[in-house]
């Protein structure tokens, strides 16, 4: 049981002041299949509606964010800790956006794919009709507690589905927010429920009869998710952890790429998915680079952004005092081997805050745990290489393969390195802006999880269920039948004969 789980209830503390937060009552695991019910009965009549009618309550859904975004950010910054612009941008308008996209295009999505026969089949017409899933149950982490689940609730919702989040224990608060804000849209609360709670209240979602489960969070949990799914022969996404590589080539626009990189390192604290975990830089610019990202982190400004008196903050505080500890493991680690920290190091947890300073650490080794495993907070290890192929090797050389980037004056150089890196997504001279466009496919390689989310009108096919109708266009059918016979076995070898003829081009 989780150490802010207590009595039944989940007891928080605000990460960047250490207040505490009201408790919150944990769904118990013998409730949620009562839930699950309920939302197979509101999913039917969901899926009932016109789809104007579905568009204009997830469109009405949009504008209540953008009217009520300063107190959805501010919902957000409270219990994570980030600075509401980071809470606005990352997490309320990357929504709002996402909520447009799809509740406008999710008819043309959807529509029935006719499936164009060839060889003997043109006697064939068929088509592919998508039909709701039904429930999609989605259990989320804390780094992003809104925007993660709501990605999911919504493409959800558009493709006629209910769906049962189970947010994170640490946050969930920004999933009741968006519940509240779902139902003055319109939208049946028994539709959308959220599920306060622990890994029991998830392991219970996953037992309560969903038909599909989006899970986000660690590789470990992701692991239980999927033998759980495999059991119940339910399909599932798992989106997981990552140890992104960013690789600076030798003719990088060099303050442009290290503003970025400090900007991908450090924003919400490190605590993201995605973060520049592994910075790899050719060694003919490292040592202006390594200078200028040094003197951009030691600009920024560490503190309690919800703070009236404390003026503007560009780095928050860390969310789960578990994830502290393993912070502090990283970079005591790294010291211990020969590393030197640049600027940053520290941790501070005076009066139950959380936060630990922006950290640049360099003479980093292959040995070293923030090298190697996911460290999920501020901290920016530095390698340097000589050529392009040993830089692409460290890179490849994870367990992980979420996203990674690339840094050059020539696109097309950096393009070649991306077609080489084995990761979900590979992004040009920026930071990890993709998980705001919706039409771009979000998921990694080997550990980094399986399938995709977002992903446009196939992520929605995603989740969908799909039947493939056939029809007879002429009255012909291939000779293939009983009773069998000569004619036959020479009609299907002149088939064969055709495969491999110079006419299969036209096939
Ligand atoms: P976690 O795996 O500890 O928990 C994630 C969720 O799973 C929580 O809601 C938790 O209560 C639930 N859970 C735990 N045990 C469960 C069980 N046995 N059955 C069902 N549910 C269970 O992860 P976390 O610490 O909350 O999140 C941090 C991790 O998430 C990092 O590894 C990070 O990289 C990853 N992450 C990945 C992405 C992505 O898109 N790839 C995005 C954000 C975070």
């Amino acid at each position: 049981m989780p150490s802010n789980i207590i009595d039944g209830q989940i007891c928080n503390t605000e990460p960047a002041s250490g207040r505490s937060l009201p408790p919150i009552p944990v769904v118990p695991p013998e409730e949620v299949r009562q839930v699950v019910r309920r939302a197979r009965k509101a999913q039917g009549r969901w899926a009932e509606l016109d789809w104007p009618v579905r568009r204009d309550h997830l469109l009405r859904f949009r504008d209540l964010l953008v009217e009520r975004a300063d107190e959805v950010a501010e919902t957000i910054s409270r219990e994570t800790g980030k600075p509401p612009l980071e809470s606005m941008v990352h997490e309320v308008l990357n929504i709002a956006d996402l909520t447009h996209y799809y509740a406008t295009r999710s008819q043309r999505f959807l529509r029935d794919r006719d499936i164009h026969q060839h060889l003997f089949w043109p006697l064939k017409r068929g088509y592919v009709r998508y039909e709701p899933r039904g429930i999609i149950g989605v259990i989320s982490p804390w780094n992003y507690p809104f925007a993660l689940p709501m990605g999911d609730v919504i493409m959800g919702l558009a493709a006629r589905n209910a769906v049962v989040t189970k947010p994170s224990e640490w946050t969930p608060r920004s999933m009741l927010k968006a519940r509240e804000l779902l139902a003055a849209a319109g939208i049946d609360p028994d539709l959308v429920p959220v599920l306060p709670g622990g890994g029991q209240t998830g392991a219970a979602l996953l037992d309560a009869g969903v038909d599909m489960v989006i899970f986000t969070g660690s590789a470990t949990t992701g692991r239980k998710i999927g033998a759980a799914c495999g059991e119940r022969l339910i399909p599932y996404v798992a989106e997981l952890g990552g140890k992104d590589a960013a690789i600076v080539l030798r003719d990088a626009d060099i303050e442009d790429a290290a503003s970025r990189v400090v900007h991908g390192a450090f924003l919400n604290s490190g605590q993201t998915c995605a973060a520049f975990e592994r910075v790899l830089v050719h060694e003919a610019i490292a040592e202006p680079f390594t200078d200028a990202v040094v003197r951009l982190t030691q600009s920024l400004r560490q503190g309690d952004p919800l703070d009236p008196d404390a003026g503007p903050v560009d780095v928050g505080a860390m969310v789960v005092p578990s994830q502290v500890q393993i912070v502090q493991r990283h970079i005591e680690d790294a010291l211990a081997k020969g590393a030197r920290a640049l600027t940053g190091g520290a941790v501070h947890t005076e009066g139950g805050a959380r936060f630990v300073e922006p950290t640049v650490l360099v003479d980093v080794t292959d040995d070293m745990d923030c090298w190697r495993e996911e460290t999920f907070g501020p901290t920016l290890p530095i390698r340097t290489f000589s050529d392009v192929d040993e830089a692409v090797a460290i890179a490849n050389d994870s367990p992980y393969g979420l996203s990674a980037y690339v840094f050059s004056s020539s696109v097309g150089k950096a393009e070649d390195v991306a077609n080489r890196l084995e990761a979900g997504a590979v992004i040009v001279n920026d930071f990890f802006y993709h998980h705001g466009a919706p039409e771009a496919p979000w998921g990694g390689w080997k550990s980094s999880g399986v399938g995709r989310v977002h992903n446009g009108a196939e992520g929605l096919r995603e989740l969908s269920e799909s039947r493939f109708v056939s029809l007879p266009r002429v009255g012909a059918s291939l000779p293939i039948r009983f009773p069998y016979g000569k004619h036959q076995e020479s009609f299907w070898r002149g088939v064969g004969r055709l495969l491999k003829s110079p006419f299969s081009r036209f096939l």
